[in-house]
């Protein structure tokens, strides 16, 4: 007989978060209490330098609904997000952020649209935030490019609060900083039931955020190679094939116009320019070469994703009430 499954797992990244702990458990644990929701509460410690650790330990002594899995050093929160994921229990799973900027009341109702309303994921929307202008005018843009190029309609992709099916974290890769994408992972996987909830914000209460001004040009970059990873990476041989492919018949088929165009001029008796003497020539010998690199590449890739490449590699140093 295997154990009955829990309701909920909420899923905590922690990275330095000492102060807001507590309270934030024991908000949790008064919402799920007040709805009978069987609940776990998982605190990933992105290898917290304060007391953030013996924190949790206290929290597991006087409740064991909650439970640590500690990185040996600080990996990034989409890591901490993917190792609980791996490690939860629930139906329902739910990340939210440490420092209590996202309010532990909105469970219920995430709860039910992922459970009644068939959504398989549901981001929470900040509509009304408290955080500095630096962050909220780039993060209009940000969005607004994101859902152009996922065509997902959510207005704040990258929002903490989150909830999800059990199939969906069970089913994608969280890795590097993608965790600003996961709807557009999910999407990929072929989770396309992916809904919006409006949620209260609050102020960060304790501590600084984690992520500088670097999130913006990282978050960039990402939003292009999760595009083109997502897409091509079962078969990368689609992307640099038909480029390779399209630059190289170009190369040939200016190639074939010199030399028509050479023959032509011998037969007749005009005057004949070297080959060497036009610019099209060159194009064409660029065109081609191009060609076969970029087909190279692709065989390259493919070989590569034979192999596998392991992108998680972090060391959990300690977790208290994680089966195995
Ligand atoms: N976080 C983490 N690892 C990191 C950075 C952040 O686990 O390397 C956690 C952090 O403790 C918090 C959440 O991710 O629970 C969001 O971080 P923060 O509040 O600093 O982000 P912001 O609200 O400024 O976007
Ligand atoms: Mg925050």
């Amino acid at each position: 007989m295997t154990q009955k499954a829990l309701d909920l797992s909420i899923v905590v990244p922690v990275y330095n978060e000492e102060e807001s702990l507590p309270e934030l458990f024991e908000w949790i644990c008064r919402v799920v209490d007040e709805h009978s929701i069987t609940t776990e509460v998982l605190f990933v410690d992105d290898g917290s330098s304060d007391a953030s650790w013996s924190v949790i330990m206290n929290l597991r002594k006087s409740d064991s609904r909650a439970k640590g899995i500690r990185f040996n050093r600080n990996y990034g929160k989409s890591a901490a997000l993917q190792t609980g994921f791996q490690a939860c229990n629930g139906e329902v799973v739910i990340t939210m952020d440490a420092d209590l900027q996202d309010s532990p009341d909105e469970i219920p109702g995430l709860i039910k649209m992922i459970k009644e309303d068939g959504y398989q994921l549901v981001s929470g929307w900040k509509r009304e935030r408290h955080d500095p202008l630096g962050k909220t005018i780039p993060s209009k843009f940000f969005n607004g490019v994101t859902r152009m190029v996922s065509g997902i309609k959510l207005h704040d992709f990258n929002c903490g609060l989150k909830a999800y099916h059990r199939d969906v974290v069970k089913n994608i890769e969280v890795y590097g900083e993608m965790h600003r994408y996961i709807p557009l992972i999910a999407k990929w996987s072929g989770f396309y039931k992916i809904g919006e909830k409006v949620v209260q914000h609050r102020e960060r209460k304790f501590g600084t955020t984690k992520f500088g001004l670097e999130r913006f040009v990282h978050g960039f970059l990402d939003l292009i190679s999760v595009s083109f990873v997502t897409r091509f990476r079962k078969n990368p041989m689609h992307f640099f094939g038909t480029l390779g492919t399209l630059s190289f018949l170009f190369g040939i088929v200016v190639t074939g116009f010199l030399i028509g165009d050479k023959l032509y001029s011998l037969s007749h008796h005009l005057p004949v320019r070297d080959v060497v003497d036009q610019p099209l020539f060159f194009i064409a010998l660029v065109a081609i070469i191009l060609g076969t690199q970029l087909f190279l590449a692709g065989f390259l890739a493919e070989m590569i994703i034979q192999v596998n490449p392991k992108k998680n590699d972090y060391l959990i140093s300690e977790n208290l009430g994680i089966d195995a």
